[in-house]
């Protein structure tokens, strides 16, 4: 393999896919991590000309991710970056109504799944383990500065651990060769929103944003692959708005 190689965890789909096919561009060889639909993985990997592996998993699960980290070294012996990117809402519900199923589920997914990705990680990239060093970006969310009041207080709270996680990571690799940095993406255009039950989101808040519209998966793919890039080669724990000004 002598295209470097990136994990992008929920790659199949909304901001992941729209990355893979962006970094595949840029040279990269794409691992996409999914959780159950590999019919949308499948077909982006089969668009990517060779340069794309799909990897089932599930992030929450730590055996799961051990698994996946297993079968990428098999596949690949080496690993260069990862983008902790799977990430889940549930439907919008004061934190009085929620039950503690779903808190666990949010936490579960978009804060332990990012943990044991970032931990498997580093252990391969760093030049303390071995490694030649690398690169992490995390999908934060806008909702970490916001707190998403009325919709979902949990899913805001996952994010700002996400922040938290990038500056205390950051700190603790920079002498290793690793990198790690974090974007905030605000109301962007993926199918997200129809999975926490609010498919018009987008639409209904437009207005409030400054520049009066929405993001596309694109506009964040081209952020996440300049801070994996040797563009970005003295930026660490940057925790990144790509938000329209929201
Ligand atoms: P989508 O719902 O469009 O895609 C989600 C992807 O994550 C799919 O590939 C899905 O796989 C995968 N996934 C979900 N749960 C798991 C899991 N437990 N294990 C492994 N993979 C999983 O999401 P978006 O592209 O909109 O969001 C991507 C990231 O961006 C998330 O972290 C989200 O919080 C963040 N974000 C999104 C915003 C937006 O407005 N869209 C705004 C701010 C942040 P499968 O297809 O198999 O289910």
């Amino acid at each position: 393999m002598t295209r470097p190689v990136v994990l992008v965890t929920g790659g199949s789909r909304g901001i992941g896919a729209a990355l893979a096919r962006r970094l595949v561009d840029d040279g990269w060889h794409v691992v996409i991590g999914y959780r159950a639909r590999s019919d949308a993985a499948d077909a982006l990997v089969a668009s990517l000309d060779g340069n794309a592996t799909a990897l089932a998993g599930d992030v929450a699960s730590e055996t799961d991710v051990l698994r996946m980290f297993a079968a990428l070294d098999g596949k690949f012996g080496r690993l260069d970056a990862l983008v902790n990117n799977a990430g889940i809402v549930a439907p919008a519900m004061r934190v009085a109504d929620m039950p503690a199923e779903r808190i666990e589920r949010i936490f579960a997914t978009n804060v332990l799944g990012s943990f044991y990705c970032a931990r498997e990680a580093v252990r391969r990239m760093s030049t303390a383990h071995g490694g030649r060093g690398g690169s992490i970006v995390n999908v934060s969310s806008a909702a970490a500065r916001l707190g998403a009041p009325n919709e979902y207080i949990d899913y805001a709270a996952s994010k700002g651990a996400i922040d938290t996680m990038t500056i205390g990571l950051s700190k603790e690799v920079a002498a290793e060769d690793i990198r790690v940095n974090a974007v905030r993406p605000g109301l962007i255009e993926t199918e997200i929103h129809a999975s926490g039950g609010a498919p018009d989101r987008i639409e209904r808040l437009a207005g409030t944003v400054p520049m009066q519209r929405g993001g596309t998966a694109d506009e964040v793919a081209a952020l996440i692959a300049w801070l994996l890039s040797a563009q970005a080669s003295y930026v660490t724990g940057a925790i990144v708005d790509v938000s329209g000004g929201r």
